[in-house]
């Protein structure tokens, strides 16, 4: 029976004491040493500033072009802040600090730009040696992979708008789906779950199709293949919902991964430049209305479905801890995990691994030059939009003071 909390207005819900708060940066930054949480305090001073940012990553894309010195400068600073190494085993002393804190890690292989069927066999390898990491390894709870990295845009694309495919693209398509099938294949064996990241909307669909088609095939005693709902669409509730009634008509297990969605602006300009609505809903506090009540459901429906709720908003993940309590399930209970990305919102992810929640962190890597793009991306999340500090310069600073002011 669902618990009357679910149908109460998130207003009110809003007054309800969380159960888990994340100020106390001493257990947020107790991973780092002095010396780090300075470097992390230089890092996001530089990206805080708009001006200072884009110079910076202008300049650190035009060393790399043009084979400056520039790679250990960088290796040195954003990418270790953010990055977990250039392969598995440079990643090894994240995955084990991370570990003694209680956090799991999620190898998130980054490199971006593999064009060519040879450069998607080689990314497919390499989720596949993450899964051989993680293979009876409890550091390593969860794998990912995004299948851009698998096949080409251009090619999801097409097959979603239903065009015709050439004899080659039938055969890459079929080459896509083969190399999802075999990650799944072996998660499956390994008994590792896999989630498969979420993209633009436009190629969205076939994506899904397969992650159906694997769960449907893999999720039969527990969630193993975890599809990635963007909350910020305005059709993904009813997705969602649709999802479940499949898993239940299928009689499998629904994994779902929750986010909000990262490409708000390229789905804004696509639908005006080609002239259909944007599918983004029309403000934040309409995302945010969507990926709660998405929360609920997945807990209302706990019996049949796995969630990991990936975000860094605090609210979200209050509110999820909240409607876990309300259900009468313990902070680890192993159909709910958090995730935030390594670098972010480590208050979120630290007072939440103290707290006996169920905690991962996206830890990327890849070689630098190939890393760059998730980087900028990274410098652009935190770049201050009013002159305020980021909230990740805000904490830091304030365990700063913390250090200097306890010793
Ligand atoms: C572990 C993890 C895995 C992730 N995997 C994916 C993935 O597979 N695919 C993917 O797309 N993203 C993914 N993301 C990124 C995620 O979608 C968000 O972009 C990011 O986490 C910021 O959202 P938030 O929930 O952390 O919090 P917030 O900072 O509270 O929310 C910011 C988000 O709100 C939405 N938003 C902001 N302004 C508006 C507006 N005016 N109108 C409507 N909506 C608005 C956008 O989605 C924006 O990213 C992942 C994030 C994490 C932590």
């Amino acid at each position: 029976m669902a618990c009357p909390i679910i149908f109460v207005p998130q207003f009110y819900l809003m007054q309800i004491q969380p159960n888990v708060h994340f100020d106390d940066t001493e257990v947020a930054f107790s991973y780092k040493s002095d010396k780090e949480l300075r470097k992390a305090n230089f890092i996001f001073s530089i990206v805080n500033h708009p001006a200072i940012s884009s110079v910076a990553t202008g300049l650190a894309k035009l060393g790399l072009v043009l084979h400056l010195p520039v790679k250990g400068l960088i290796k040195a600073t954003v990418f270790e802040h953010f990055c977990g190494g250039e392969d598995i085993a440079q990643s090894e002393r994240t995955i084990q600090t991370l570990n003694r804190f209680h956090v799991g890690t999620i190898l998130d292989f980054s490199a971006e730009g593999a064009h060519t069927e040879e450069g998607f066999d080689r990314t497919t390898e390499e989720i596949l040696k993450t899964l051989d990491k993680a293979k009876d390894n409890p550091a390593i709870p969860f794998t990912v992979f995004k299948s851009t990295g698998l096949v080409s845009i251009d090619l999801l694309t097409r097959v979603q708008s239903k065009e015709p495919l050439t004899a080659d693209e039938q055969e890459a398509f079929q080459h896509f789906q083969d190399r999802v099938g075999k990650i799944c294949a072996k998660a499956h064996a390994y008994d590792v779950p896999v989630m498969i990241d979420a993209e633009d909307s436009w190629i969205q669909n076939p994506i899904d199709e397969l992650a159906y088609e694997m769960m449907k095939k893999y999720n039969q005693q527990r969630a193993i293949v975890f599809n990635t709902y963007q909350m910020y669409r305005r059709d993904m509730l009813d997705n969602l919902r649709n999802a479940f009634h499949m898993a239940a008509m299928h009689n499998y297990y629904l994994g779902a991964k929750m986010v909000r969605g990262a490409y708000m602006e390229k789905e804004a300009e696509r639908a005006e430049k080609m002239g259909y609505a944007n599918p983004i809903h029309p403000s934040k506090p309409a995302t945010d209305d969507s990926f709660n009540k998405g929360l609920v459901f997945c807990i209302d429906n706990k019996q049949r479905v796995s969630l990991m709720c990936g975000s860094h908003n605090e609210y979200s993940n209050q509110y999820l801890a909240l409607l876990m309590d309300k259900h009468s399930m313990k902070p680890n209970d192993p159909r709910v995990w958090f995730a935030q990305l390594l670098g972010m919102s480590d208050n979120i992810s630290f007072n939440l691994a103290k707290a006996g929640y169920n905690v991962a962190k996206y830890v990327p890597y890849g070689p630098v030059e190939l890393v760059m793009p998730y980087l900028i991306r990274r410098a652009a999340e935190n770049t201050s939009v009013a002159g305020q500090s980021s909230r990740e310069l805000t904490m830091i600073r304030k365990e700063l003071a913390r250090r200097k002011n306890g010793k």
